[in-house]
């Protein structure tokens, strides 16, 4: 079950470190060879040396290699130059995992007219882009797979400061539908993950004392790891998830379920 995706080729925008690392390492070692994007180099070629050197072949099929392409998803071109790189190097592209994403807090009385544009070009143009550069080769492969790092935040809660962000994460499940009807004859679909909490060095950055809150708000008790989004999106990209469309896994250890902080006791 689930290994449909060796040998397949799988674009994972901001691969390098977090959420999207976790999805390139859960496809390297299914078999799938991987290219990670970014804007970082140094990140993205240690990363690559890495989750290669974790990847597998499966069932002696050519695949488990991860590499790299510098590139900003706020740029057309730059999609253009991943999309074409994976067609020079794979000869197409099967998934891709538009992940990259920013999340700075600014509450909606201090937000500047820049923080807006930047959260919405980095969230939501830049996984259209992302996933626009891709159509030619997703249609020619057959079993075309989108799979969107969206966040709870936004499609089901809300947290002060984050009120661009949620409205972005929210878009993308907008983007999502429309574009699961418009691909589907292509047997293309549009999905989404829905992470909670999950241990990156994104979320990191915001300190211990979000990282304990949250920990708490958390009916498993702790904050998620990168690879159990990762497993969620292998599933959708995989065959037997081919009649599942503009659908979203939440990957959160049920942090969404309280009613009230009472629910926890
Ligand atoms: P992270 O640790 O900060 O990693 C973000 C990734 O996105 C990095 O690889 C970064 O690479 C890339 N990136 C950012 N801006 C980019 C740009 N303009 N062009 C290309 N790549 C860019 O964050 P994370 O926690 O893994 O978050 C990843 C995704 O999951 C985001 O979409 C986020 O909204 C979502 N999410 C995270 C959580 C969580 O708890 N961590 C929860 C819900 C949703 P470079 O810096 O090299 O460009």
């Amino acid at each position: 079950m689930f290994t449909s995706v060796a040998g397949r080729t799988v674009i994972v925008t901001g691969g390098g470190k977090g959420i999207g690392k976790g999805i390139a390492r859960v496809f390297a070692r299914s078999g799938a060879n991987v290219i990670i994007t970014g804007r970082d180099e140094e990140t993205l070629a240690t990363t690559a040396k890495e989750l290669t050197a974790a990847g597998r072949v499966v069932d002696g099929v050519a695949g488990g290699v991860v590499s790299y392409v510098v590139a900003d998803v706020v740029s057309a071109g730059d999609a253009a130059r991943v999309a074409a790189t994976a067609r020079e190097r794979h000869g197409g592209i099967d998934v891709v995992c538009a992940n990259a994403g920013i999340f700075p807090s600014a509450t909606l009385a201090e937000m500047t007219v820049e923080d807006i544009d930047t959260m919405l070009g980095v969230n939501v143009k830049g996984a259209i882009l992302s996933v626009q550069a891709c159509l030619p080769e997703l249609i020619a492969s057959g079993h075309g797979r989108v799979i969107l790092t969206s966040s709870i935040t936004g499609p089901v809660t809300g947290f002060p400061g984050w009120s661009h962000y949620g409205a972005s994460k929210a878009a993308m499940l907008g983007f999502m539908r429309t574009a699961a009807i418009e691909l589907a004859r292509d047997k293309i679909t549009v999905n989404a993950v829905l992470p909670g909490n999950i241990v990156t060095e994104g979320l990191s950055s915001l300190g211990a004392d979000y990282l304990a809150s949250m920990e708490g708000a958390i009916p498993m008790g702790r904050l998620g790891e990168v690879d159990e989004v990762g497993y969620a999106a292998l599933f959708l990209a995989s065959d037997e998830a081919a009649y599942i469309t503009a659908q979203s896994i939440t990957v959160d250890g049920g942090q969404i379920l309280p009613e009230s902080p009472a629910a926890l006791e």
